[in-house]
């Protein structure tokens, strides 16, 4: 642990020293109006480094740069993209220490995940890499004397917005299909946790991507952020963040007619009937509401347990909820570390204190935790006694916190799952085949795992319904996204 801290203390000087850049045309720089905003680290609220404030002259800067670079890379064969793209993955490899370090002082994320978040990261790019000979595949569709063929191409240049949760996983995640389609793009990131996209952008650089493919704008959602979502020459935007942001950036793309595409928030159940496999189930819930510090999209918050089984299973998870180690993100043996910002951190106890006040009872955590450096901890919390009408089971608290809500039936389980402005994921725990396809074709959910935690596998859709997302990403749908069809029919 001492190790750990001294490697990340030489990980960060770089920052503290000269600060976060913006990076335009290949060239780092501060914002053109020469300001900065500060950034904090979760685990002790000191300033880790001064961060440009871009604004719409920035972005404007930005994304000439991604239009003017944009003929040429999209003019690149889809096998040299490929090879480009592995070397991006290569060079984070090497790279895959420095960053999680760094993501785990930025954000407060455990070393423990963030370690193969990194790395994780490659493998985004390693994935897209090899698809990007495919990117323009199309079909051929006959016709009495006419035969159609279909090809796709990429839609030009692109703004990437993203989260303060995982960032260095989630930007590699919207960047490398963005690229390996043929798109550049300008990335604007989280202003709570900027440090790992200004690594992500260097390295690609370093490994050979040609100036103005990929551009990075530092500042806040109001400015640099809407601006970006504003801007004519950005053809589409890929977000990842809060249902009410996508909103906004709908509303602000409209002029420009912006092609969206919404990661949005989340209240996923976690359904467990008594015939479920009820060890693997509660260690499967504690670890989809307690890793990454719930900071998490796909965060199993509410847990729906049959009411046979129900005080005894909610034992079980708040028995592992209390022995959960909070602690330092570089410590190993954390498993919980800091919440992102002291005011994310008044977010998530303000529901603790919500929780009593609407009669749920609060039986693991409940509190904030002295942690090492006094930073943003909170214990892992699960509440139970709660009714899904309750605003604890109904809003996206995004901290390590559990609302257990019992069920008689499963025709009740599935109305209480559903009853949610959210659809992002559900997971589902019976030894029933039967029930479980009943059941997951009920259930409104982008994603559902069956008697699984969450485990992506990278060519399956990733997205959202209702007010969880528009739009998929994984595989193919990527592309769908970042290209646009072309159809040519030719008379026969
Ligand atoms: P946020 O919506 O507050 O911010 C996300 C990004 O949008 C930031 O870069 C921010 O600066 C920018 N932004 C804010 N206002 C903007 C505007 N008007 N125009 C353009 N950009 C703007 O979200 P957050 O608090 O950073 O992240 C947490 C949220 O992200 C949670 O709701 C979580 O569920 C969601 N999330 C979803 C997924 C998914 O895949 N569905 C993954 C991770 C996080």
């Amino acid at each position: 642990f001492e190790n750990n801290l001294r490697k990340a203390e030489a990980y960060l000087e770089r920052f503290k020293t000269g600060g976060v850049s913006n990076h335009i045309n290949g060239e780092a720089m501060p914002a053109l109006d020469g300001t900065t905003f500060e950034t904090i680290s979760p685990v002790d609220l000191k300033p880790l480094a001064r961060v440009a404030h871009g604004k719409a002259a920035d972005i404007d800067m930005a994304a000439k740069a991604a239009k003017a670079a944009f003929p040429a890379w999209a003019a690149q064969s889809g096998d040299a993209r490929k090879k480009m793209l592995h070397a991006i993955a290569d060079a984070i490899v090497k790279r895959a220490e420095e960053i999680a370090f760094v993501e785990c002082m930025d954000t407060g994320q455990t070393l423990k995940f963030m370690a193969k978040a990194a790395l994780r990261g490659a493998e985004n790019f390693r994935y897209y890499a090899d698809k990007a000979p495919e990117a323009r595949d199309g079909r051929t569709l006959q016709a009495p004397g006419q035969l159609n063929i279909t090809t796709r191409v990429p839609i030009g240049p692109v703004g990437v917005i993203t989260p303060w949760n995982t960032p260095f996983m989630l930007s590699t995640w919207k960047i490398a299909p963005a690229l390996a389609a043929g798109c550049t793009i300008v990335h604007k990131p989280a202003e709570f946790s900027p440090l790992t996209a200004r690594l992500l952008v260097e390295i690609a650089e370093e490994a050979g991507l040609p100036k103005g493919v990929w551009n990075l704008v530092n500042g806040l959602g109001e400015d640099a952020g809407k601006a970006l979502t504003e801007h004519p020459d950005i053809k589409a935007i890929g977000f990842v963040g809060e249902s009410r942001t996508g909103s906004m950036i709908m509303r602000q793309g409209a002029d420009t007619l912006k092609r969206v595409h919404f990661e949005l928030g989340g209240k996923n159940p976690v359904i467990v009937f008594a015939d479920a496999d009820l060890e693997r189930a509660a260690d499967a819930a504690v670890f989809m509401i307690y890793s990454l510090n719930g900071e998490r999209c796909t965060s199993s918050s509410r847990l729906l347990v049959e009411a046979s089984i129900h005080d005894t299973f909610v034992a079980m998870v708040a028995e592992k909820a209390k022995r959960i180690h909070v602690g330092h993100p570089l410590d190993p043996k954390t498993v919980v570390g800091p919440l992102i910002h002291p005011v994310h951190e008044t977010k998530v106890l303000s529901y603790i204190e919500l929780a009593r006040s609407e009669g749920a009872t609060v039986a693991a955590g409940g509190t904030k935790v002295e942690g090492p450096g006094g930073g943003c901890y909170v214990a892992p919390t699960l509440f139970t006694g709660a009714r899904n009408d309750m605003r604890i089971a109904q809003e996206e608290i995004f901290g390590p916190v559990l609302t257990a809500i019992p069920f008689e039936t499963e025709a009740e389980a599935l109305s209480i799952a559903n009853d949610t402005q959210y659809g992002l994921a559900g997971y589902l725990w019976t030894s029933d085949v039967t029930r479980a396809l009943r059941f997951t074709e009920g259930l409104a959910a982008g994603m559902i795992w069956v008697n699984s935690e969450n485990v992506r596998h990278l060519p399956a859709p990733f997205g959202g319904v209702k007010n969880s997302g528009i739009g998929r990403d994984g595989g193919d749908w990527s592309f769908d996204f970042y290209m646009e069809t072309k159809n040519i029919a030719f008379a026969t």
